[in-house]
């Protein structure tokens, strides 16, 4: 049987899922490149060679989901352990636990509360002069009332997104919870965990794979796809178009490493919500493995900032600016017969790692129930549907 050979722009999750299915269950070969030096895109894990500590280099990444098929297929490249994340937020008025839960409600207001109460008693402080919320801070008075609006959101909104919460879409607060309940746990879903050897591990398990040839430190150009029959793109959908039409906005982090003995905060995640500090959070890194023990600590500060030439995009603005030239781009990626575009970058949209796990498989799935290469999709998911997670 003649195979197909198939390229693939990075090496992350979104890559390596699709590429595996193909190679395990059609006729194709996969070349993947990646531009950086390691698999596993913004994952990557490696330990530190002075604490021996499991870095997550792009941010800590905790492995959430309530799809349990996803769930079930990550496990097969790996150990997972189990782990609930908890997130402290240093406010003007102390350190409570995040989302906003029974325990914050009477820890900030001093009261002993029980779960009705606590919920007539958020209701009570809403803001209800605010009819149809036009923007986050109007959604946030209107949910939570002034005291917790500007001692947890405030000051982290403002720092994070670089602009005015007023300026944010409503519906960036909608989804942000808000418990009745002692549930710590920041994340709802039934399935969380970390790997027990990193992500970057898992990820070279994926590609594992005679079928796959992996080439790190090359970037696969627009020029580059014509080797191929097809490619899978999971770079910036605007970076594949040079630009032509300008730049989607992004927000970048930058990380300040620091090191100590003992324990610098003993917790994983704590947020800082007041404007007047810098950073918008500090991550220790070996409180995301409570399986191992240190002596030493690393741990690092969080910088967001508006992403310029160099650096990494992160997070995807979609202010609206955004959304119009997004619009364009995507015209553009229609008329690309070869390139499927995908994962977080290919498609400009905020994605959990199960989420971009679940959409490359059911691309895979299409793809191979499709034999006409030139009918693939130009996109995994169309970038106009808005990214899940956060
Ligand atoms: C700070 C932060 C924290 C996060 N925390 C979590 C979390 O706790 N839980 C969770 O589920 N998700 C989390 N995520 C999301 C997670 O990082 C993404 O879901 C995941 O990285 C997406 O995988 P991907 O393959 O689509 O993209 P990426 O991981 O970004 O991989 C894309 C790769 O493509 C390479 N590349 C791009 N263009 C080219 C080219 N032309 N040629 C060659 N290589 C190229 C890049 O170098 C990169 O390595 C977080 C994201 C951020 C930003």
């Amino acid at each position: 049987m003649i195979e197909r050979v198939i390229g693939f722009a990075g090496a992350g999750f979104s890559c390596a899922v699709v590429a595996r299915e193909l190679v395990t269950r059609g006729p194709f070969k996969a070349v993947i490149y990646d531009e950086r030096t390691h698999v596993a895109g913004n994952c990557h894990t490696s330990r530190d060679s002075e604490t021996g500590i499991m870095v997550h280099h792009y941010g800590p990444h905790i492995f959430h989901t309530s799809n349990e098929h996803v769930w079930n297929y990550v496990q097969r490249w790996g150990r997972f352990e189990n782990f609930s994340h908890q997130v402290k937020a240093s406010t003007a008025k102390g350190i409570f636990h995040l989302p906003i839960n029974l325990r914050t409600l009477n820890e900030f207001f001093g009261k002993k509360m029980s779960p009705s109460e606590a919920e007539k008693f958020v209701q009570s402080l809403g803001d209800r002069s605010i009819g149809e919320p036009k923007n986050f801070e109007e959604q946030a008075l209107k949910m939570l009332g002034r005291e917790l609006y500007d001692n947890f959101f405030y000051g982290y909104t403002k720092k994070q997104w670089g602009v005015e919460p007023r300026q944010l879409s409503a519906s960036i607060l909608k989804r942000l919870p808000i418990r009745f309940t002692e549930d710590l746990s920041y994340f709802n879903d039934p399935f969380q965990g970390i790997p027990r050897a990193g992500y970057t591990a898992i990820v070279e398990n994926i590609l594992d794979h005679p079928k796959i040839e992996v080439r790190l430190g090359e970037r696969l150009t627009r020029e580059g796809v014509k080797n191929f029959e097809h490619v899978f793109y999971s770079g910036p959908l605007d970076g594949y178009f040079s630009y032509q039409l300008g730049k989607l906005n992004y927000r970048t982090v930058t990380f300040e490493e620091h090191r100590a003995d003992g324990d610098f905060q003993n917790h994983s995640v704590v947020n800082y919500c007041e404007e007047r500090i810098p950073y918008t959070r500090i991550a220790e890194h070996k409180h995301f493995a409570p399986w191992e023990k240190f002596d030493r600590t690393v741990y690092f500060k969080e910088f967001s900032k508006q992403t310029e030439d160099g650096d990494t995009p992160f997070y995807p603005m979609r202010l609206d600016p955004d959304k119009k030239l997004l619009q364009d781009y995507i015209k553009l990626a229609e008329q690309e017969t070869a390139v499927t575009f995908l994962g977080r970058l290919g498609t400009y949209r905020y994605l959990d790692m199960h989420v971009v796990i679940e959409e490359a498989l059911k691309l895979a799935e299409v793809c191979l129930n499709e034999s006409d290469i030139k009918r693939w999709p130009h996109f995994s998911t169309s970038p106009l549907s808005s990214g899940a997670g956060g």
